[in-house]
């Protein structure tokens, strides 16, 4: 299976991409990792990434696609992959498309995750994380023993800035702009499977199992 994981934040992509790969042994490729490895290895695009990243600069699009091109000719990806936080533009997509033509394969798979904005905004915006030891809890689903303290460590809790409403909100009006056309690219060559976000952990193995056939 060659997968690409599509999903707003807090709809639990992450999570379904961790099982999957658990389940059928294949690598989660993101662009974060593949840029830190190719970083870490010294690639030819390593290198040229690296001058951004050091500067605190975002890495241009043609150096991340030149890093998804090496990424793809290792050897882990001949059983599949799961790409989860690539593509995220048009322009990504159409390289994704020439770097498995060139390699005679195709993606199987657009597995897109399905959640209302009521939802995320009610997941995210209730979480709060120890900016000690990174432990997240929720205050509904998985608070700490005592309020606003972690359990593991004992600091004080916070709410990220990034999972206040305003930017929740900011976050998913982003998210739709840059996805549609993939979902609607997507749709056109029949690979989108749903994954409803409101499954819960225990049953997301054979939800998956299922939907992936
Ligand atoms: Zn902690």
């Amino acid at each position: 299976m060659r997968i690409i994981m599509l999903g707003p934040p807090g709809s639990g992509k992450g999570t379904r991409a961790h099982i999957i790969s658990e389940l059928y042994g294949m690598p989660i490729i993101t662009t974060g990792g593949m840029l830190r490895g190719a970083v870490r290895e010294k690639t030819e695009y390593g290198q040229k990434a690296k001058s951004y990243m050091d500067r605190g600069d975002l890495v241009p699009d043609n150096i991340v696609n030149g890093i998804v091109k090496e990424r793809m000719s290792k050897p882990d990806v001949a059983k599949g992959f799961i790409l989860d936080g690539y593509p995220r533009s048009v322009n990504q997509a159409d390289t994704l498309d020439e770097i498995l033509k060139e390699k005679g394969i195709k993606l199987t798979h657009a597995l897109s995750v399905v959640l209302s904005d009521e939802v995320i905004i009610e997941r995210l915006s209730k979480r709060r994380g120890c900016p000690v030891c990174y432990e997240i809890y929720h205050l509904v689903s998985k608070p700490p023993k005592k309020e606003g303290v972690c359990d593991r460590c004992g600091a004080k809790l916070i709410l990220r800035e990034d999972d206040k409403e305003d930017v929740i909100k900011y976050r998913l009006q982003v998210y739709k702009e840059n996805t549609h056309q993939l979902l609607e690219r997507y749709e056109r060559l029949g690979l989108i499977v749903e994954s409803d976000g409101e499954i819960p952990l225990e049953g997301l193995r054979d939800h998956l199992k299922e939907i992936l056939g």
